[in-house]
């Protein structure tokens, strides 16, 4: 939710932005109109990177009180539309199959979608998947906030029922569901919750006879719902440690980060390609042999892209995998 209370109105929300061009006084007038409820060219030009909401000072949320009046002035979407995508996502049969374990990972849906990402040892433990536990993320992309607000209870009910205490989140957006929103939802998330990055360093530590150094140099594309989770970006560090891989320090990583910005096609906001490309070549000036990512959807949007630049574009997964000894490295420059 925005906090009005705690904006000063400094602008960096705008000016910082990587997809909006305002300059201080610009980004002011814009941020007193849409805090009174007014639309802005924000609305349109904004690609929901939610950026916005690390970089304020003050931690106001400045992207929630954009996605409110995306959703209000339907931006992106018709209420139809964003109605129908709903029904589309949502699961409506009983649950009636599910694994009862202390302990589990939630493969959001890309265990479906994605298996070749799910193989291996790391994946060796009970898992739920599929449309039963869609974390809803994707609906605030969509100019669609309070679907996933709508449904959040409903998630978190269908893990609870599993017994867990702790859930492993396989997806960043899963993480950031559970571990941020819900609660700002006002949810109650009865189990402890561990990151992808986090369960994989965990799993090296204690397997650390297996590991075989990597000695390579990527660069990492952050994923946008990292945003609301970067006090677990150190797990990604010491991932890289262990493994023996050195994130080359670029222009857009960290809080600069550059979002694989295929929400413009789906948006109808403009051609992607070219700030992939701005992305891929900073990653390739920087000295990266490979592109690290850890979202899958990363992969699927950046992949052709990247591949055109000789870039190989890697899954975290597959590169502790790598070092299990599993698949094999690819010849990289
Ligand atoms: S969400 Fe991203 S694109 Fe939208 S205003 Fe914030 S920083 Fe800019
Ligand atoms: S929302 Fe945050 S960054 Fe934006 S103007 Fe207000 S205080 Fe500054």
């Amino acid at each position: 939710m925005f906090k009005a209370d705690l904006c000063d109105l400094c602008g960096d929300c705008l000016v910082k932005c990587q997809w909006i061009e305002a300059d201080k006084p610009q980004a002011v007038e814009w941020m007193k109109a849409m805090m009174a409820g007014q639309q802005t060219p924000v609305l349109h030009q904004c690609i929901t990177c939610f950026a916005c909401n690390e970089i304020c000072p003050p931690k106001a949320n400045p992207f929630d009180l954009i996605a409110s009046l995306q959703e209000q002035y339907d931006v992106f979407n018709s209420k139809e539309m964003a109605k129908a995508q709903e029904e589309a996502y949502a699961f409506t049969k009983p649950l009636t199959k599910y694994p009862m374990a202390e302990r589990l990972m939630s493969t959001c849906l890309f265990e479906k979608t994605h298996p070749h990402l799910v193989q291996g040892q790391l994946y060796e433990l009970p898992r739920v998947t599929g449309k039963p536990y869609f974390c809803w993320m994707l609906f605030c992309h969509w100019g669609a906030e309070s679907v996933q607000r709508k449904r959040a209870q409903e998630l978190v009910n269908r893990l609870t029922l599993t017994g867990a205490k702790e859930i492993i989140c396989f997806h960043d957006d899963c993480y950031a569901m559970l571990a941020k929103l819900a609660p700002k939802y006002g949810v109650e998330v009865p189990f402890n919750l561990v990151h992808f990055s986090e369960y994989v360093v965990g799993y090296l530590r204690q397997n650390r006879h297996l590991i075989k150094r990597l000695n390579i140099d990527v660069a990492y594309q952050r994923p946008c719902s990292s945003r609301h989770t970067p006090e677990k970006e150190h797990f990604v560090d010491e991932f890289f440690d262990l493994v023996g891989v050195r994130r080359v320090p670029r222009t857009y990583d960290r809080e600069n980060a550059m979002c694989c910005a295929a929400i413009k096609l789906l948006l109808g906001n403009g051609d992607p390609v070219p700030d992939q490309e701005k992305n891929i070549l900073d990653a390739k000036t920087s000295g990266a042999q490979a592109m690290v990512c850890l979202c899958p959807m990363c992969m699927d949007n950046m992949f052709a892209t990247a591949q055109a630049h000789h870039m190989p574009f890697i899954f975290l997964g597959d590169i502790a995998r790598m070092a299990l000894g599993e698949i094999s490295v690819p010849g990289l420059g």
